[in-house]
């Protein structure tokens, strides 16, 4: 890893050990008007996800690159693989049929056959995510306005999207070899080994996982727990995302540095991630994402308060995470800080921060009304933070699959209003108003 060259960052401004507990009394005002929030956004429903029925003639065009009745008929009888929603994979079978409902290009069933064997096996389409008939991969799209799941040409969709993301200056990440893998690893390990060096003074130790290399001058006794907080975040974003249990969505591995002390984390900010000590000395941790290879370090320094550390050590990871999925194309900002928000409070229930910053943000907007226009902007305001994470949040609730169709169309090049549009029907601005509501400022101003 070349660490001469620059990297983009998402950084959050973060004072080390700065966290308040959030009353008792703020917690249950919390709870009601996320109850609040998430029933209003209950009553607006997507336009693709929610309508009961849909007209036969538009099913492939709801679905991008979606396969045709015909199409699925022409492959009864060929050799297939399925994967599964679970990471396993069923080899060497073959399709008997798809069991289609009213609408014939949506699958409900699909009917398959070992090999050797005289029955035919059954699988509901919602439990593959892949269909691999004919040496030709079909992903597995829900359709709930066609009660069933439409299969896409992996490569025929994987052109469009190139297509769109190369007109914005993005691309698919290229996926690696085992060998790839592996000397990506090693290349990190290099990098590692130089931090090392660098660092002589200090207890640095290289903790090796199947996803992470973790270097840390903190007791062993104290990783376990945080390894234990990235598996999890791994996998609550892996489900939203359809991303099976033990897909490595990394180049190499994530990486990490993590100093007890925050002066080490400066100077290794500084003096190997050449970031100016402005940038770093107010931050507990700072994502580098690489926009050539993909590459993810996270850097952090401990502090005092344990649970507060492993809040932001699983938000910057995950903004890693969203780095890495699918594609270089950028969540904007006030999404990707809400979702890294969201799955750090699911994830590290001892912090209190997220929940502390929510209420902040409420507090503020009773006495403006007014967000600002950057929360739409490039990046967002400090304060920003517990009005994404909220909205986020309500989303996630009111519909976790409409959420995670929404960050691939965003991943795969859609513009995110646009995604927003077709996913839950509603523009930012209506968004906006519909989180004012759920906090007691119906009148909220952008500006
Ligand atoms: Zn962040």
């Amino acid at each position: 890893m070349k660490t001469s060259q620059p990297m983009s960052a998402a950084r959050m401004p973060r004072d080390a050990g700065g966290t308040s507990e959030t009353s008792l009394g703020q917690r249950g005002e919390e709870l009601r008007s996320c109850i609040r929030f998430v029933l209003v956004m209950a009553v607006f429903v997507p336009p693709a996800i929610a309508q009961g029925k849909a007209d036969r003639s538009k099913s492939t065009d709801l679905i991008e690159c979606s396969v045709t009745s015909e199409q699925l008929d022409k492959l009864n009888g060929s050799p297939a693989e399925l994967v599964l929603a679970n990471g396993k994979r069923i080899k060497d079978v073959t399709i008997v049929k798809f069991v289609r409902g009213s609408n014939k290009d949506a699958v409900r069933t699909v009917v398959y056959r070992r090999p050797k064997r005289k029955t035919a096996s059954r699988l509901r389409a919602g439990a593959l995510v892949r269909i691999v008939a004919a040496e030709r991969a079909y992903d597995l799209v829900a359709v709930p306005a066609l009660k069933g799941w439409m299969l896409v040409d992996v490569d025929e969709k994987t052109k469009v999207v190139s297509a769109r993301l190369k007109a914005k200056g993005r691309h698919v990440w290229p996926e690696l070899s085992a060998d790839q893998q592996a000397d990506a690893v090693r290349e990190q390990k290099k990098f590692l080994a130089g931090v090392r060096q660098k660092f002589s003074g200090l207890p640095l130790r290289l903790y090796e996982t199947k996803f992470f290399l973790f270097l840390t001058d903190m007791p062993a006794a104290q990783i376990g727990v945080y390894i234990a907080h990235l598996d999890n975040m791994s996998v609550e974003l892996g489900k939203r995302f359809g991303v099976p249990p033990g897909e490595n969505i990394w180049r190499g591995k994530a990486v990490f540095v993590v100093f007890v002390n925050q002066p080490s984390f400066v100077q290794f900010e500084t003096n190997v991630m050449n970031m100016s000590p402005a940038s770093t000395n107010r931050k507990q941790g700072i994502c580098h994402q690489d926009n050539r290879n993909g590459d993810v370090i996270v850097a952090c320094h401990r502090g005092n308060d344990p649970h507060y550390f492993a809040q932001v050590l699983v938000h910057e990871t995950t903004h890693g995470y969203l780095h890495r999925f699918k594609s270089s194309a950028r969540i904007p900002s006030w999404l990707n800080e809400g979702i890294a928000e969201w799955v750090s409070t699911i994830v590290v229930r001892s912090s209190r921060a997220p929940l502390k910053r929510q209420a902040d943000a409420v507090l503020r907007l009773k006495q403006t009304g007014v967000v600002g226009p950057s929360f739409f902007g490039k990046k967002i305001e400090s304060w920003h933070y517990g009005v994404a994470s909220r909205i986020t949040d309500s989303m996630i609730t009111q519909n976790s699959r409409a959420f995670g169709a929404w960050i691939v169309s965003i991943k795969e090049g859609v513009e995110w209003s646009q995604g927003l549009q077709k996913t839950f029907g509603v523009t930012p601005q209506q968004l906006l108003l519909r989180y004012g509501r759920s906090i007691g400022v119906p009148m909220i101003r952008l500006q």
